[in-house]
């Protein structure tokens, strides 16, 4: 495990869902919320990145017959309610938290600004950055990757409903295997289902080591910062 003093914290939007087909259950983003919060509590300044996909997915828009770059936006704003309800939970729980969109929204939320972001780490806030990189053709993986790339962060830590990266689906193949440590290059290779290529090649191109847990299993977070929860890590070996 990297040492860490500073990560980013990707959750996909899905995981703000619980055990809805869709949207946020409140109670879970509690539940969430608590988990960031036990990490913040080892002493890490910490990033995060929310998904979109429990409420748009600019893919499944374009499917649909929609102009991508149109449903793309869409995505985008949906990535921002699902950080203003992250900030609510957290700062129901007194973490103290800002939210940073790449799409301006000055009645919402800040702009992404990087000099201001670092300030709030250091004065011990979570800064929440919402809307990915603010572009079309970009997921929230690859807004993950930029922010720990440019927050220098230690690691971008990917809570997902999996445990770590298998050499196939672990939820089609019962004999599939899981990494504890698997490179950049195997991970683009083999198209292997950890984060979109552009996102996995932006932290290897930067040496940001990915871990990979599921965020579903209470107390997991905290287990995997301490060296002690089940997860892959994504580096050059
Ligand atoms: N999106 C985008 N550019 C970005 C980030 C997100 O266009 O930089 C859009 C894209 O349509 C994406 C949606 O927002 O499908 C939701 O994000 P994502 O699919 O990454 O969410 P997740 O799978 O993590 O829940």
């Amino acid at each position: 495990m990297p040492e860490m003093k500073r990560v980013l914290l990707k959750l996909s939007g899905e995981v703000l869902m619980g055990d809805q087909q869709f949207g946020i259950d409140s109670a879970f983003v509690a539940e969430l919320a608590n988990e960031v919060k036990a990490a913040k509590e080892t002493g890490l300044e910490i990033c995060l990145v929310i998904g979109g996909g429990n409420i748009f997915r600019g893919m499944a828009g374009a499917a649909q017959g929609m102009d991508r770059a149109q449903a793309d936006y869409m995505g985008m704003l949906a990535t921002v309610m699902n950080a203003l309800a992250m900030q609510n939970a957290l700062e129901q729980l007194g973490v103290p938290t800002r939210v940073q969109s790449a799409i301006e929204m000055d009645k919402v939320c800040e702009p992404v600004i990087r000099r201001r972001a670092e300030r709030h780490l250091e004065k011990g806030r979570i800064v929440i950055f919402a809307a990915g990189v603010g572009a079309p053709y970009f997921t929230t993986d690859s807004g993950a990757a930029l922010r720990a790339a440019e927050m220098k962060c230690d690691a971008l830590l990917k809570g997902t409903s999996v445990d770590g990266v298998y050499d196939t689906d672990p939820k089609k193949n019962s004999d599939a295997v899981r990494f504890d440590t698997v490179s950049y290059g195997k991970v683009l290779a083999d198209n292997l289902k950890v984060m979109d290529a552009s996102a996995v090649a932006l932290c290897r191109d930067n040496q940001i080591p990915i871990v990979v847990f599921s965020i579903r299993d209470k107390g997991n977070l905290a287990r995997v910062l301490s060296g002690a929860g089940t997860q892959t890590i994504v580096q050059d070996q």
